[in-house]
């Protein structure tokens, strides 16, 4: 055990400490009220006692005045009173004792007696003391008459003593008092001790196990409010701590799985926390191998961060609170990030963003592909326009421009019906319809209205559906899927050609396709591309055939919006087959 821990056992509890000071403080104060009004008390009794004697005196002077023997005066005056032993002395103003009644053989000088020489002064006065005559104890009391001094004494007997004791009851008084003052502190004491040893209890228990509820009753005064309130405070600050622990963790958590390399540092630049996934980063970035979070920023790319965070050091104020660095290193495109906090600590950030570029680099060249493919039909109709306006043309001829226009204005309404249905399917999919589709009516359909156009080249197709096969799915997607397939057929496979529609296998959630035509086929070089939008293999044919660029990239989408895969496959000159699956219940 140690020293401290020893000392802090041996010592007083802090009520019993509170308790006995009190109760000395108050046994101080009580023992001076004690002794003051005890001589109180006792010079109130001799003064009493002084009073009847000082009586005495001026009786018996006036006694004297009318009686010249003084002997008998006095035999007589000390039968009448009822004190025993009245000795009575009778001084000259030049201190001879004229009279004593108990010894007149007197003759040594009387004023140096303590009460006759204050009463020289004062007129009256009283002493206590041995009698230098008879060597007995006297309570004398001496009045100065006309420069007389009249003294009575009576002997300071153990009787006259006890009448001069102070009163009994007074002492009593106080001894009550003084216990009752007792029994109050120890109850207030014991009251107090009670709270502050529950919440020492609280104190050195509670940490040690925080989950254990444990009910404290302290008493209904301010201690207890305030014990309860510290309790209070410390089971509120001690949830905080936890939750902020807990927030901490899953911070922790988060950094440590998130794609992101992450580190925060103190203001000096010392790291506070790190993820592996920084130094991976940071390895890709740089040319020497880094090791450390606080290494990271020496890689020569990242001189923004460095400049960024040298300023803040330099000046005050910092301009900015947020700096970026895009590095392109071994392919790849990172985003590095500096956050600077208010205390100067800051954090950096590494994301890999090859992706979100790839794809703003594809969206851009969407647009651009959408404005270019914009731009011709717009441009033959600008074209036909100012000739039908500036030009006289003949009948024929104006009804062959007004019939190109209208073509592009088709061409335009295709090409805008097109680009909205894949907005729709790759921004709100949710929006479309879901109904039961009978695949063979949907396909009978098709056939129909392909009719006129295959005939024309010499085309014919056979279907091998299930009997009944059914789809729930979205109606005018699946409708885009095969009728944009029988027209690529059509427009490109060239002519005489067969078309094969199969479902060549079924199970519980999927239909299996083929599409395939024994047509022109697709190059190898192509084959992988035709399902980007605006691809093309042959631009020219293309858009003298009337398409977008956009159909296989609607057929795509439309399979994946029914759960489904796709791929082509082709062989130039046997024709192109196209296989994909589509769920039954989506
Ligand atoms: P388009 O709107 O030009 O038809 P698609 O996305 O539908 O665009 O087709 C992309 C390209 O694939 C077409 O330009 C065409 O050259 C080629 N293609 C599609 N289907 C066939 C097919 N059955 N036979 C040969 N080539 C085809």
């Amino acid at each position: 055990m140690h020293a401290q821990e020893r000392m802090r056992q041996s010592r007083i509890p802090f009520s019993q400490r509170l308790f006995w000071s009190v109760f000395f403080i108050f046994l101080g104060f009580t023992a001076c009220v004690f002794v003051f009004q005890y001589q109180r008390e006792v010079d109130f009794s001799r003064e009493k006692l002084n009073s009847v004697l000082s009586s005495y005196n001026y009786q018996l002077h006036y006694r004297v005045q009318h009686n010249s023997d003084i002997n008998a005066v006095v035999q007589e005056f000390v039968k009448e009173i009822p004190e025993h032993g009245l000795r009575v002395t009778i001084i000259t103003p030049t201190g001879e004792v004229l009279f004593d009644n108990t010894n007149s053989g007197i003759i040594d000088n009387h004023n140096n007696r303590s009460e006759v020489l204050k009463a020289r002064q004062m007129m009256n006065a009283f002493a206590i003391r041995s009698s230098e005559t008879d060597g007995l104890e006297y309570f004398y009391s001496a009045n100065n008459i006309e420069g007389y001094i009249y003294r009575c004494a009576i002997p300071y007997s153990p009787f006259i003593k006890s009448t001069l004791k102070v009163n009994q009851e007074f002492i009593y008084f106080m001894a009550l008092m003084l216990l009752i003052f007792f029994i109050v502190l120890s109850r207030y004491t014991f009251s107090i001790g009670q709270t502050i040893a529950k919440l020492k209890y609280f104190s050195q228990n509670v940490p040690k196990n925080p989950e254990k509820e444990i009910e404290f009753n302290f008493p209904n005064d301010e201690l207890g409010d305030i014990a309860q309130h510290i309790i209070k405070l410390y089971r509120r600050q001690q949830k905080a701590k936890n939750e902020l622990a807990l927030e901490r963790e899953k911070l922790i958590k988060h950094f440590q799985y998130s794609k992101e390399g992450f580190a925060m540092f103190t203001e000096e630049g010392v790291e506070i926390l790190s993820n592996i996934q920084l130094i991976q980063f940071a390895n890709v970035l740089s040319n020497n191998a880094v090791h450390s979070a606080e290494e990271v920023l020496d890689i020569p790319e990242l001189d923004p961060i460095r400049t960024f965070l040298a300023e803040k050091t330099q000046t005050a104020r910092v301009k900015a609170l947020r700096q970026t660095a895009t590095i392109n290193k071994s392919g790849k495109t990172f985003l590095v990030e500096c956050l600077l906090f208010q205390n100067n600590s800051y954090e950096i950030s590494i994301s890999d963003i090859t992706r979100q570029e790839e794809e703003y680099q594809m969206k851009r060249q969407l647009t651009q592909n959408i404005a270019h493919e914009l731009k011709t039909p717009v441009s033959s109709i600008q074209g036909y326009l100012e000739t039908l306006i500036y030009n006289h043309l003949s009948d024929d001829k104006r009804k062959f421009f007004i019939e190109r226009c209208y073509s592009q204005c088709q061409r335009l309404t295709d090409l805008l019906k097109d680009i909205s249905l894949l907005n729709r399917l790759e921004g709100a999919a949710d929006m479309f319809e879901l109904t039961d589709v009978n695949l063979n009516q949907l396909l009978s359909e098709i056939e129909k209205e392909c009719a006129q156009q295959m005939d024309a080249k010499g085309i014919t197709s056979e279907v091998h559906l299930p009997a009944n096969a059914m789809i729930h799915g979205n109606e005018s997607l699946l409708y885009s899927i095969f009728r944009n397939l029988y027209d690529n057929t059509i427009a490109y496979a060239g002519e005489n050609v067969h078309i094969n529609v199969n479902c060549y296998k079924e199970d519980n959630k999927y239909y299996y396709f083929s599409f395939s035509d024994n047509g022109a086929g697709i190059p190898e070089e192509h084959i992988n591309r035709i399902f980007e939008r605006f691809y093309r293999v042959d631009k020219g044919r293309s858009r003298k055939a009337g398409g977008t660029g956009l159909g296989l990239s609607i057929v795509k989408n439309s399979v994946l919006f029914h759960r489904g895969q796709i791929s082509a496959k082709s062989t130039p000159g046997q024709g192109v087959t196209f296989l994909f699956t589509l769920k039954k219940k989506i």
